[in-house]
């Protein structure tokens, strides 16, 4: 499969070829590792769809998509040349076994390659198309399937995808892509606390305070609206992007860097959660949905007009305040907050060390804070310790907060991979470490399912909030009521 010097041959079909995520993501992560020489000159992309095109035709939107989802100057003619000789197009309707036959005839028998089936199409289809591959027997030897969020919108759908991809393919064949867990900043998460010897110890309620968890969109629902109506930033963001950052920064140092043992430690997260149900929904959450307003001085529409639906009361923004019931965590909240049209686009998750316990410095109590760990996601990312230092200059002992600050794009110089590079490539070798195991998203749908439920018992609408603000007042209510304050706020 991979030769020394780290190129693989592979078989990729993307299922979805002409939509959006194969066309913003897909075909460009791919293209990029073309270009770092990662695919060897065997290694095919085969693009499904319904519509019927040509190969010149599916080429030709190939290219329209590079050139406009690709970094500034990567997209250059030779590199272009080459990756265009790797595609290949078939209509075909997933929904249609018979079409799968032809499938079959692109993708002779050979159980000792790795084909992997790339599932960029509404979750629906996730059972039929498993289903259809299995009967044309492209289930074998070293063929696997990624399948991209939602996984269902409660226990029971998710149950119900998981069993008819599991009737088909083993669970080492699965890879359930979760991209934010593909960014480097998360993945530097594990070494920041698992190859350095200063922070475990101090890991946990003895010296930690509270964790936020932000992952904030200037966006609002673009053209998904009609899958975004029936999800809401619950399902579409909490249930998986946001319980996955929480999981890195509450598990347990596990035994070993294999996927499994640091998946069983993320799941022990999972279980652990505090359940939030229809008694503490009120004060444990907040649910919002944004309002016309202005983003950069441009005007935008509300969440209803998007997505043309008056009467909706889907959330488009979600505060809460969970709980973890274990040694290390107990009495310590996660405040986990996202929304849509907020006024910067910003992934960060901030450790909030406890102050000192004793303070020499007078007149210093109102500057001195607690020390603040800051690990950015987007938009640059990179890791920021905040410090108290003294203000230089004679007179007094001036205290101010300062950060010490390693950014990724200053200390590791050139082009940092795109997360969805990251994580083909590891399904490629079939390294499962940063995709979701079935037995986690299942826990995280049994600790959201009961929000879920909690929400439709009170049955008040989401609280409005205009574009281009923090949402609501009351999400800042619900931290402030703790003494607390969100990161922006924090002195
Ligand atoms: P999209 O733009 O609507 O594209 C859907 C693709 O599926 C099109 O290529 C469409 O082409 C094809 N398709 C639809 N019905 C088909 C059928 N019966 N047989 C074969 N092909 C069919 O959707 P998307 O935004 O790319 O999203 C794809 C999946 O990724 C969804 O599960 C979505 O939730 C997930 N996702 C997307 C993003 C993103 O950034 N876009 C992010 C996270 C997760 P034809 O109409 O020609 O068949």
């Amino acid at each position: 499969m991979s030769n020394p010097s780290g190129s693989f041959s592979f078989d990729m079909v993307v299922f979805g070829a002409s939509g959006d995520l194969a066309l913003r993501k897909l075909l460009p992560a791919l293209y990029l590792r073309d270009v770092a020489g990662q695919l060897n000159p065997d290694t095919r992309i085969l693009g499904v769809a319904r519509a019927e095109m040509t190969l010149e035709e599916f080429r030709s939107l190939a290219h329209d998509g590079l050139a406009r989802h690709l970094p500034p100057g990567e997209l250059n003619d030779t590199a272009w040349q080459r990756f265009a000789a790797r595609l290949s197009y078939r209509a075909a309707d997933v929904e249609q076994l018979a079409d799968f036959a032809g499938l079959a005839d692109d993708l002779p028998p050979d159980d000792s390659r790795v084909r992997v089936h790339y599932l960029a199409v509404a979750p629906r289809f996730f059972g039929v198309i498993c289903q259809h591959l299995g009967a044309v027997k492209l289930n074998r030897g070293q063929s696997r399937v990624v399948l991209e969020k939602p996984i269902g919108h409660d226990v029971a759908s998710a149950n119900a995808i998981n069993d008819a991809i599991g009737a088909v393919f083993r669970e080492e064949q699965i890879f359930r892509i979760d991209h934010y867990l593909g960014k480097e900043t998360v993945q530097n998460l594990m070494a920041l606390r698992f190859a350095n010897a200063l922070f475990e110890p101090i890991w946990h309620r003895g010296h930690i305070e509270h964790v936020q968890v932000t992952v904030a969109e200037t966006v609002g629902v673009e053209k998904r609206g009609g899958y975004y109506d029936q999800s809401g930033a619950m399902r579409d963001m909490v249930q998986n992007h946001l319980l996955q950052l929480l999981c890195l920064v509450a598990m347990e140092p596990p035994a070993s860097f294999e996927a499994d043992a640091v998946r069983d430690e993320k799941l022990k997260v999972l279980q652990a959660l505090h359940p939030i149900g229809p008694n503490t929904v009120a004060s444990k959450t907040v649910r919002g949905q944004y309002r016309a307003g202005a983003m950069q001085g441009q005007a935008v529409a509300g969440y209803a007009e998007e997505v043309g639906n008056p009467d909706t009361t889907t959330e488009s923004f979600v505060v809460l305040k969970a709980k973890i019931d274990n040694w290390r965590w107990a009495g310590v909240p996660f405040f986990l907050r996202t929304g849509k049209r907020l006024p910067m686009r910003r992934s960060e998750i901030v450790i909030q060390f406890r102050p000192v316990p004793h303070l020499i410095f007078p007149g210093a109590e109102r500057d001195v804070v607690g020390n603040r760990l800051v690990i950015r996601l987007q938009p640059d990312e990179g890791i920021e310790l905040h410090m108290m230092t003294k203000v230089p200059g004679p007179g007094g002992m001036r205290l101010r907060r300062a950060p010490l600050n390693l950014s990724f794009a200053e200390t590791f110089r050139g082009r940092q991979p795109e997360a969805y590079e990251r994580l083909l490539m590891d399904v490629v070798r079939g390294n499962p470490m940063l995709f979701m195991r079935r037995d986690e998203v299942e826990a995280a749908w049994h600790w959201v399912e009961p929000i879920l439920a909690g929400w439709a018992a009170l049955g008040d609408a989401p609280k409005p909030y205009m574009a281009g603000s923090w949402g609501p007042s009351a999400a800042m209510g619900l931290i402030e009521r703790d003494g607390r304050a969100w990161h922006e706020d924090m002195p």
